[in-house]
């Protein structure tokens, strides 16, 4: 049975992404807490329908790795989805708090995430296309679970033409236009995992900047770069032109600042940067990070992502086959981020 509107009661904001905010809501009728997103679609009804229509595949992902669905339904203009609450919330969020997580925990973070991948794909054929920290979720008991994959091709299709920004996780090829494929949620992966094992979005400093982004200091303390942003500059980017949102904090608030200097990039320059420049790599800096999660790192960020490994390969590699993390691991590491969380 779907979860109804009006059986939720909100119960406070979890966040606000792009083309979306997140709300703690209480289920009276199901006696639980749950997750309420609303999506702006800005499309006529009979698109919101379809989307409403496409959004019931999510009913059938059933994977420990995959957070829950419970429902959806149409509120004003926006498609409202129910899902499960994860009380540790998102991967950025936690490293925000808390810093860098340990390498052995975001090796556990990896195979969670390429495990969700491959369900996705293996079962559905569905690709995630937003592979980020703030779409990694967890929670107390020590699951790491991922969200917000693009099961609707209507939704896909109505948000990338109106509202939401390209993501600065994005491939190469797929800034440059190409169809996008298991390949790419790859290269997003190897981002996100640099930047929980480092506490810093890898194109942020330089690497030998003492400054870190995760470090739990308030955003007024840390380098006042704002992006010069241009909404009519012409991108380098074949096809269709992704809308720039200039409203997105996060790439506000990071300091995207390359090669020392204070040099800032704006986000069109990171995004060429992407294209252009070799690609991060896991650099060791207060941890010595083990040669197999380096190697790891370097497999999902090929540029071309022929030579790039699919998330079936990755799960046979040696860092994650070789991870001693336990289960009961994961959960000591769970209860010391809730402790932190606490006010
Ligand atoms: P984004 O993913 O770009 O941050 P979203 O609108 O998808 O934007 O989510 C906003 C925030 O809400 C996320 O960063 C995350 O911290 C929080 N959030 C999203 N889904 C859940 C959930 N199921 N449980 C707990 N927190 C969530
Ligand atoms: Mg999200």
């Amino acid at each position: 049975d779907m979860v109804k509107e009006e059986d939720l009661d909100v119960l406070s904001d979890l966040g606000a992404g792009n083309g979306g905010t997140v709300t703690k809501v209480w289920n009276k009728k199901r006696k639980s807490i749950m997750a309420k997103k609303l999506i702006l679609v800005d499309a006529k009804p009979a698109v919101r329908k379809q989307i409403l229509r496409e959004l019931q595949i999510m009913n059938d992902c059933a994977s420990p790795y995959i957070v829950s669905y419970y429902g959806c339904f149409p509120v004003d203009v926006h498609v409202g989805i129910v899902m499960e609450y994860m009380d540790l919330g998102s991967l950025d969020y936690i490293c925000r708090n808390t810093g860098a997580i340990p390498i052995d925990i975001v090796g556990k973070v990896a195979e969670s995430v390429l495990q969700g991948l491959v369900y996705l794909y293996d079962v559905h054929r569905i690709i995630h296309r937003d592979i980020k920290p703030s779409n990694i979720l967890a929670n107390s008991q020590g699951q790491i679970k991922i969200c917000d994959f693009g099961v609707s091709g209507e939704l896909i299709n109505s948000i990338a033409n109106t509202f939401v920004g390209t993501s600065t996780y994005m491939s190469p090829e797929r800034i440059q236009g190409a169809q996008y494929t298991i390949k790419s949620d790859v290269w997003s992966l190897g981002i996100s995992l640099v930047e929980l094992a480092q506490g810093r979005f890898p194109f942020a400093d330089p690497p030998d900047s003492d400054s870190e982004s995760c470090d739990g200091l308030d955003d007024d303390e840390r380098q006042p770069a704002e992006n010069t942003f241009d909404p009519d500059a012409t991108l380098p980017l074949s096809s269709q032109r992704p809308q720039l949102s200039p409203t997105t904090k996060r790439h506000r608030k990071r300091g995207v600042s390359l090669g020392g200097g204070g040099m800032t990039m704006s986000i069109l320059d990171l995004l060429q940067h992407i294209v252009n420049e070799p690609a991060p790599r896991l650099v060791s800096r207060r941890e010595q990070f083990p040669d197999s999660a380096v190697l790891f790192v370097d497999a999902c960020l090929y540029k071309d992502p022929a030579a790039r490994k699919s998330p079936q390969e990755l799960l046979e590699s040696d860092w994650i086959k070789n991870s001693k993390v336990t289960q009961a691991d994961l959960r000591s590491w769970a209860e010391g981020v809730a402790e932190a969380q606490k006010p």
